[in-house]
């Protein structure tokens, strides 16, 4: 009844051959796809970023001087990214490139060799404060589910589009201003919509490890996983999955919560099984498109509190943060 199926992780060697190739193919075709000059066109300081979130941030701050080359499109996990030629002659080009960093993106490392840039790389997770789960070497990636942490990766964007751009400067304070006081307000505003659960049901299981530092910064206890892997490219066993259902019955667990760019199978069959009730998608490792309620980073932290809000009290109440 349980049964799941998940694209494989993507083998890296085979991702970069097939990239070289096609690289090859760009460089003897010889046309100007753009993005390779220093500038843009339309005279933009061109740069590059990798997830959804970060590319909405370095828009923000970045605003009518910068243009942004985002790699991961809506909806697509970062995860399992396989890059495509335009990305590396985006790279090829860029005057600077953020990325989210940790094991999110690591497959970029391919990319700047195989386009062969030297901009300076920001790794916005070296900016930020993380979270050991002391499931894995490394930190928990997924850093910007803590709008604090979004605060502090605004700061180093804005120092490092500086550093790029000095002209720029004064639009770049501003921009980094406004924004950071929005998000600020966002923080304050989840924290007051957070506390209207009441704290024996503030019990969160979701599709991947990806809600960590959202359910430190709340006051959140993440019960489980379905799959227990900070990366969708794990794949839970039987046994894994029994051991969750346990959990969610003993802890009276009231809603599950899927995740939006992942098929929501699983999270419907387990909840047949507790009788919890499958809460609305969450925005876990990407953005979604221009008409979705996720189609900004602080969007999307609203649209998953007050699906949170919603799954946690039965359906009693609602809670949209403002920004
Ligand atoms: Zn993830």
């Amino acid at each position: 009844v349980l049964a799941f199926v998940q694209t494989p992780r993507l083998i890296r060697a085979p991702a970069l051959l097939s990239l070289s190739i096609a690289m090859a193919s760009f460089l003897v075709s010889g046309c100007d796809v753009g993005g390779s000059a220093t500038t843009s066109r339309d005279g933009r300081m061109p740069v590059v970023a990798t997830t959804t979130q970060i590319a909405d941030f370095v828009r923000e701050v970045g605003g009518e001087r910068v243009d942004v080359h985002q790699i991961l499109q809506p909806n697509s996990d970062p995860h399992s990214y396989e890059p495509r030629p335009s990305d590396a002659s985006s790279l090829a080009g860029a005057q600077v490139v953020f990325r989210s960093g940790g094991e999110l993106d690591e497959w970029l490392d391919d990319l700047i060799v195989a386009a062969g840039g030297d901009a300076p790389t920001v790794e916005l997770i070296e900016h930020v404060r993380t979270r050991d789960d002391g499931a894995e070497d490394d930190a928990d990636p997924h850093w910007w589910q803590d709008p604090r942490n979004a605060v502090a990766a605004v700061g180093a964007i804005q120092a490092a589009l500086v550093d790029a751009d000095p002209a720029g400067r004064d639009g770049y304070a501003a921009n980094a201003g406004s924004y950071a006081e929005r998000l600020r307000a966002l923080d304050r505003n989840v924290a007051k919509c957070v506390e209207e659960i009441p704290p024996a049901r503030r019990k969160l299981v979701t599709t991947h490890d990806s809600l960590g530092y959202y359910a430190d910064r709340y006051g959140i206890e993440i019960v489980g996983a379905l799959i227990q892997s900070r990366s969708t490219a794990a794949q839970p066993s039987a046994g894994d999955i029994q051991e969750l259902v346990g959990q969610i019955r003993e802890q009276r667990v009231k809603a599950i919560f899927p995740e939006s760019s992942i098929n929501p199978k699983l999270e419907r069959a387990m909840a047949r099984e507790t009788g919890a009730t499958v809460g609305r998608a969450l925005w876990a490792d990407t953005l979604g498109t221009a008409n979705s309620d996720g189609a900004t980073y602080i969007e999307s932290i609203q649209s998953n509190t007050d699906a949170i809000v919603d799954g946690l009290s039965g359906g009693v109440q609602r809670c949209r943060p403002r920004a």
